[in-house]
């Protein structure tokens, strides 16, 4: 059993606020929103980052999540970001695969 954040999130040891659960995947809203609407999808099973699951994930896993922040990004019409920092550089800051999904606000680009 792993110490980590998001692992406890899966299990129910740390509360969240759920929009969305099942076999492979959990979607919660993200404790400090960068948006109006700001959720995170994570793999039910522990990978630290999009390279790790992406390797050991079955085809199902890796379904699952996609479609998770599909669904989810598609109740906002006029579009939505999907985000996944990876590693130091990429400002992850909890090592466990997530997609942020963001939507309720015009985005801009280059990110920080
Ligand atoms: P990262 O910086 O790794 O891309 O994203 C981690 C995200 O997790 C951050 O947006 C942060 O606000 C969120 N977060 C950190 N701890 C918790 C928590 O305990 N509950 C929830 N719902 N979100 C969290
Ligand atoms: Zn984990």
């Amino acid at each position: 059993m792993t110490d980590c954040l998001f692992c406890k999130i899966v299990r129910k040891e740390i509360p969240a606020r759920e929009v969305l659960r099942d076999e492979h995947v959990v979607a919660f809203h993200d404790l400090n929103p960068q948006a109006p609407h700001h959720v995170l999808v994570i793999p039910t099973v522990h990978a630290d980052q999009l390279t790790a699951f992406a390797s050991a994930a079955s085809g199902a896993q890796a379904a699952s999540l996609l479609a998770a922040a599909a669904e989810i990004g598609g109740t906002f019409p006029d579009g939505y970001r999907v985000v996944v920092n990876t590693g130091k550089d990429g400002g992850q800051t909890v090592g466990h695969l997530h997609f942020h999904v963001l939507g309720g606000r015009q985005m801009t680009w280059p990110p920080g």
